[in-house]
């Protein structure tokens, strides 16, 4: 039988301790709550770390912090201190040998595409009849954005090698925030109006941190207090009564009493580790969602710089990567001079050839792109390392946000629980988000213990 006293006796308890679980820990100890966090990992930071090959440093995947959310900004600011720098570092696409600004900017697209394909495109920005927020998959939503030709050339094949499934399978959510201000009369203002306006599109300014983009969690887990974070510690088991979760086991053999439970562990691993487990419609329910995995190649190489890109995607469906990026364009902290250091990003879904193909052969497609684009000669990468990013991101796919929504519904019968976290909730957000809603469910929290004591 549950009893309020237990919100009140027992720690917060975190699980996980990537941006949700860290962010939710720092802001709960503000509320001047108890906390401990269990970590899996031997060290904190989940997807958003910064790693270390000799002399380089790297971040698991291209990471930059978007000023979206002043509080969290401050917050962040107030963390790092002046180590948190503005970075102008416009990202492209490489195509047939040429660099076009992303996201796409109709002044840059009159300069570098051929005539005959802007007259097309033109064509048919003026043709395509536009329905507003009504499309029922990514494939229709860039086809009425951009209109065919553009859609084909830079969008559509990226985005089905970046989720793994066909574009008319993928919700329109996908897109984000990337394809908004693109319409008729934008495109003609902008490209009558000249560089005056791209600005707004390039999207390349952005905070990232001195020592890469981990230190954001480095510092949070300073300030949360490191006494009250285990890593190593897996959870393994969920018991419950039905109502609340009751125990929490580490590692196998270890159960720890819980009051207030915050989990920022994969929706899908949170019903797995259920004791006694859910119903077989919520099980096959989980079962049917699928996250993205991602391989990284990084690469020392002995030249000061290869591109000055803060990304560099290659949405061309035979080349396995989908994107590069050069830590040392967002700090230069993060290769000594006269070196650098790049990582390409490689989605996978586990149990795939893609998944289980050797480091070396992974790493020679690495190079051998360099080579093809012109970036490298040959004898430049010094060093080399590899990097696997496990649920990397929620796979959108049409009907998935709906079937989580159920899985969250399930959920929602245990009363000392939350959610927090893109894996946690299913949802493609990012670390400024994280930190917001993990400053208003502390809120929450902190009244809900409050009314109780
Ligand atoms: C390639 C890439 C680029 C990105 N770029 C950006 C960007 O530019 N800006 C931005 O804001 N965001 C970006 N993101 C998103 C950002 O990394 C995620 O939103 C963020 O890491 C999610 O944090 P989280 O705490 O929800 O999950 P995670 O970071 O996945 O953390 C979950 C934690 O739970 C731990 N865990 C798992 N199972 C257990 C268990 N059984 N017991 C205990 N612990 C467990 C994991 O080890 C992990 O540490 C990017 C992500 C990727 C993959």
């Amino acid at each position: 039988m549950s009893t309020n006293t237990d919100i009140v006796d027992a720690p917060l308890t975190v699980l996980g301790g990537g941006p949700a679980g860290l962010a939710t820990g720092f802001y709960a100890r503000r509320h001047g709550l108890d906390v401990r966090l269990f970590e899996a990992a031997d060290a904190v930071g989940g997807n958003a770390r910064t790693l270390q090959m000799g002399p380089f440093r790297y971040d698991t995947g291209a990471h930059r912090f978007h000023d979206k959310n002043p509080r969290v900004t401050a917050d962040v600011k107030a963390l790092l201190g002046d180590d948190l720098r503005r970075i102008d570092a416009p990202s492209q696409i490489a195509w047939r040998g040429r660099r076009i600004d992303f996201p796409l900017a109709p002044y840059d697209l009159l300069r570098k595409l051929p005539l005959s394909l802007l007259a097309r495109i033109a064509w048919e920005q003026l043709s395509i009849p536009r329905v507003a927020d009504d499309a029922d998959h990514f494939e229709e939503m860039a086809l009425q954005s951009y209109g065919p030709t553009l859609a084909r050339l830079f969008l559509l094949s990226y985005t089905e090698k970046l989720w793994g499934a066909n574009a008319d399978r993928l919700s329109p959510h996908v897109a984000g925030d990337r394809l908004e201000g693109l319409d008729l009369k934008t495109f003609f203002l902008e490209a009558l109006g000249g560089g005056t306006t791209k600005a707004r599109h390039l999207d390349g300014s952005f905070y990232y941190p001195k020592h890469g983009y981990g230190q954001i969690a480095e510092a949070t887990a300073e300030a949360l207090g490191r006494e009250h974070i285990r890593t190593g510690a897996r959870v393994s088991k969920l018991a419950h009564d039905g109502h609340r979760l009751r125990r929490v086991t580490i590692n196998e053999d270890e159960p720890v009493h819980t009051g207030t439970v915050v989990s920022t562990l994969p929706l899908t691993l949170i019903l797995r580790l259920l004791d006694p487990p859910p119903p077989d419609d919520i099980q096959a329910l989980a079962e049917s969602i699928r996250f993205r995995h991602l391989r990284l190649v990084v690469l020392g190489l002995d030249c000061p710089r290869l591109t000055p890109n803060a990304s560099l995607y290659f949405p061309h469906r035979s080349v396995p990567f989908t994107r590069l990026y050069e830590p040392k364009n967002r700090s230069p902290d993060m290769a000594p001079d006269g070196q650098t250091v790049v990582v390409l990003e490689r989605p996978c879904h586990p149990d795939t050839t893609a998944w289980t193909q050797p480091d070396d052969t992974l790493r020679a497609e690495a190079v051998s792109l360099l080579a093809d684009h012109s970036l490298i000669e040959g004898d430049e990468v010094v060093a080399s390392t590899h990097h696997e990013v496990p649920f990397a991101y929620p796979i959108l796919e049409v009907g998935a946000e709906e079937k989580a929504a159920r899985l969250k519904q399930y959920l929602d019968r245990f009363d000392n629980l939350y959610r927090l976290g893109r894996s946690a909730d299913f949802t493609y957000t990012h670390v400024h988000n994280l930190y917001a809603q993990a400053r208003r469910l502390t809120d929450r929290i902190a009244t809900r213990s409050e009314s109780v004591a």
